[in-house]
């Protein structure tokens, strides 16, 4: 049964309002193709609501600035727990409205938990320093949050990117007006709810969901935004960076797409090789950042490892989202699917060999069969753009030192990975390939521990890690005359 849709409205001074317009948008069912609900959608004159509301949360004598800063991890603590109370329902919603499938999203949500008690216990731990600074002075630094932060989300992952964000932003004390995706509102919309039940005070954290043209536009150019946090296109990136400039200085993070290489080494496990690769590119659908889109396979055992990559691939179960025996669930969108299919069909007139897959499943929902090719070259389409979909290309490679080189040509440095049994071959790839995480006999690993962020147009800054609070606060130093030095 679809789970009961609860909030549908913009969030603005802890109150769910209509939009200035009245307008509402429709967000869809991947798994069927269906409309789920109606939300509000805002643009430039509620931005502006939602901007001053979240600006004055931050004044200094508002509740928010005045909290202690244990307090704001205990109500990150509050959250963490509430959402844990309704993981079930929050994973249902995040399959309904995205096309994950559920049993990723129970095991996606529960890592969200993590992530936000993660974030409440550095709340209290962000400190400044005492320098010993030349002449009759003392020195120290305080460390302070940058202000309001405009957190733009993607469709991919809308629970982990929410968290992520929010709580980075929260644990900093700024105050924060998110903007997710246009294709997936809905999970936003309920963390925000329990975000207030856990006594998130007003205006601290303000969601309007829209376009990234309107919406997205005005929330980036707006002057009283300090810094912005977007996840998204490399495309959509780029003009962020532009609109930060153009009307303050905003700080800016991007964590933007990704053509990762993952190499096989011939003295790799297989029994592990092939499984993790096939997650590694098959996870939701192939809609990860971190996606492995370039399989890089050592000339000796390509034809085995290929053999052994069909004979996985083909077993993964496609099927309905909400289904829990399910495996492979739908794109996101009839736009998605039409783009996948297509770079399918490029992949083909440019010479790849499809050993799998390839097509649409059903007429109904955004499904597309695991699909793997075969004598991939760096020069085709599909070795080079991102197609965020489920497409294993598989290259051919003869030495380590080659396939660096190869790996390394490409304007993306989001992931990448190595299996190989020798230990030099490891170190040496992982010192040289140009992307900011490397997992070696393992793809996708590590927890919100560890800083997670591109090289390259891969994107700019980390999140997670105990530094991914950094970009939320000023380092502002103070320097007090001393009548001598003593
Ligand atoms: P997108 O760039 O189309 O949209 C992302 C967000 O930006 C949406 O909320 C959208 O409405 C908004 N937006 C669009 N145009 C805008 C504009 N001009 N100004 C302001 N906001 C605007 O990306 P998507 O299709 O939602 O997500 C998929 C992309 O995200 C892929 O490239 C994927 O690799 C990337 N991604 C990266 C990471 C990472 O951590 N590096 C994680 C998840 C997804």
């Amino acid at each position: 049964m679809a789970p009961q849709i609860k909030y549908t409205k913009l969030f603005i001074d802890n109150e769910w309002v209509d939009s200035v317009s009245g307008k509402t948008f429709e967000t869809i069912s991947p798994g069927d193709g269906f409309v789920i609900t109606s939300v509000a959608e805002g643009d430039k004159a509620d931005v502006d609501l939602a901007v001053a509301a979240a600006r004055r949360a931050f004044h200094r004598n508002s509740e928010w600035r005045l909290m202690d800063a244990s307090q704001r991890g205990e109500l990150l603590r509050k959250f963490a727990d509430l959402v844990e109370r309704d993981y079930k329902y929050i994973a249902e919603l995040e399959s309904y409205d995205n096309g994950l499938v559920l049993g990723k999203a129970l095991a996606f949500i529960q890592g969200a938990v993590k992530s936000i008690k993660y974030f409440a216990s550095l709340a209290d731990k962000i400190q400044g320093t005492t320098i010993p600074s030349d002449g009759d002075v003392f020195s120290y630094t305080l460390r302070q949050p940058v202000g309001v932060c405009a957190l733009i989300l993607p469709w991919n992952v809308p629970v982990l990117m929410y968290v992520n964000k929010i709580c980075s932003a929260l644990a900093a004390g700024c105050t924060a007006v998110v903007k997710p995706a246009e294709q997936t509102p809905l999970t936003a919309l309920y963390l925000t709810a329990l975000l207030a039940e856990a006594g998130l005070p007003k205006g601290v954290v303000n969601v309007i969901n829209g376009y990234g043209e309107t919406a997205g536009v005005a929330l980036t150019h707006h002057p009283h935004v300090a810094k912005i946090s977007f996840t998204g296109s490399l495309e959509v990136g780029k003009l962020i960076q532009q609109a930060a400039g153009a009307n303050n200085l905003k700080r800016v993070t991007l964590e933007l797409g990704g053509k990762s290489p993952l190499v096989i080494m011939d003295d790799a496990d297989l029994s592990l090789a092939v499984p993790y690769a096939a997650n590694g590119v098959f996870l939701h659908q192939g809609q990860i950042c971190v996606a492995a889109s370039r399989l890089f396979v050592q000339s000796t055992i390509y034809d085995k490892f290929v053999e052994a990559a069909i004979q996985y691939a083909k077993n993964i179960k496609i099927g309905s989202p909400s289904d829990p025996k399910t495996e492979h669930g739908p794109q996101v969108d009839e736009l998605m699917m039409k783009k996948v299919l297509n770079y399918i069909e490029t992949g083909k007139k440019e010479g790849a060999k499809l050993v799998l897959g390839g097509k649409r499943v059903g007429a109904k929902g955004y499904y597309i069969e695991p699909t793997i090719f075969t004598n991939v070259t760096d020069d085709m389409t599909i070795a080079k753009e991102e197609i965020f979909g489920p497409v294993q290309s598989i290259l051919k490679f003869d030495t380590l030192e080659e396939v660096i080189d190869r790996a390394n040509e490409t304007n993306f440095g989001l992931a990448s990975g190595i299996f190989t049994s020798n230990l030099n071959n490891a170190l040496q790839y992982s010192k040289h390939v140009e992307s900011g995480v490397v997992w070696v006999n393992l793809y996708l690993g590590g927890g919100v521990q560890t800083p997670f962020g591109g090289y390259k147009e891969s994107g700019i800054g980390r999140e997670n890690g105990i530094n991914s609070l950094d970009p939320y606060l000023e380092v502002k130093t103070v320097t007090i005359a001393q009548s001598k030095k003593f």
